[in-house]
């Protein structure tokens, strides 16, 4: 469903991306991992079309992601992504935030938008929210709203970049939730995250990041818990 292949990304004069490979199949969920600035959010943008990659290539579905080619826009609805801040637009309704892209993008008829927004709440817990505004939810909530919305696009798959790292502790349980029924749900996922409860308990796979090159990637239990690189080793020492 999604292949990354050997994909290489510098900022002027920094190789970020060293040819990073990454095969996820349809309802696969893939944990990535990595220190800070190892370019796991550079991984996702790329995947998404945010970013532009100089070698390599990046295929969803077979179809080649470009980020200048004219079908972009188009395949970009098919992957969702939600971010480690929650992105929704402050003057909309948590209703309306989850009914923008369908109506605006899709040109889906707003009552049956508004009907399959509704349900997307309902699914992440917050069908009693819907004509709040954002700064009236817990950041838990709002991220949760901003999963919903990105369901709403129905989406091939969702990319995930530390969608709880901002989030109050007590309320990362609430996310990390609505992103294990989505997993149970057989939705295709990469996630980067610092969760290794999560990775461990939901992923198919993690990979492990560092300096723009997967180091080692395998089975969550695998990897978390018999790591054969000492990078990794050293990683999960530090964040376990
Ligand atoms: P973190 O865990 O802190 O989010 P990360 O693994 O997501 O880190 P990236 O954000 O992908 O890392 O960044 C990878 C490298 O690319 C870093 O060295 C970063 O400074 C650099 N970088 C990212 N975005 C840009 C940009 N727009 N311009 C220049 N350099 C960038
Ligand atoms: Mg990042």
């Amino acid at each position: 469903m999604i292949e990354v292949k050997q994909i290489h990304k510098r900022f002027g004069e920094h190789e970020v991306l060293k040819g990073v490979s990454l095969q996820v199949a349809a309802g696969e969920v893939v944990c990535l991992i990595g220190p800070s600035g190892s370019g796991k959010s550079t991984v996702l943008r790329c995947i998404n079309g945010l970013e532009t990659y100089e070698g390599g290539e990046i295929l969803i579905e077979g179809e080649r992601v470009d980020s200048k080619s004219s079908t972009i826009h188009q395949l970009r609805t098919h992957v969702g992504m939600v971010f480690q801040r929650f992105n929704l637009f402050p003057h909309r309704t948590v209703l309306e935030n989850v009914m923008e892209g369908p109506v605006y993008v899709n040109k889906i008829a707003p009552a049956t938008a508004k009907k399959e927004a509704l349900a997307l709440l309902d699914k992440v817990g917050l069908a009693q929210r819907a004509d709040a505004y954002p700064n009236q939810l817990s950041g838990g909530q709002q991220q949760r709203v901003a999963i919903a919305r990105a369901l709403a696009m129905k989406p091939k798959a969702i990319l995930f970049d530390e969608p709880t790292s901002a989030l109050d502790p007590e309320l990362v349980g609430e996310v990390l939730a609505v992103m294990r029924n989505l997993a149970d749900d057989g939705m295709t996922m990469i996630v980067v995250t610092h969760e290794m409860g999560f990775a461990r308990d939901v992923a198919d796979r993690v990979c492990f990041l560092h300096s723009g090159t997967i180091v080692e990637e395998g089975a969550a239990k695998q990897v978390l818990s018999a790591p054969q690189h000492a990078r990794t080793k050293d990683f999960l020492r530090r964040v376990l």
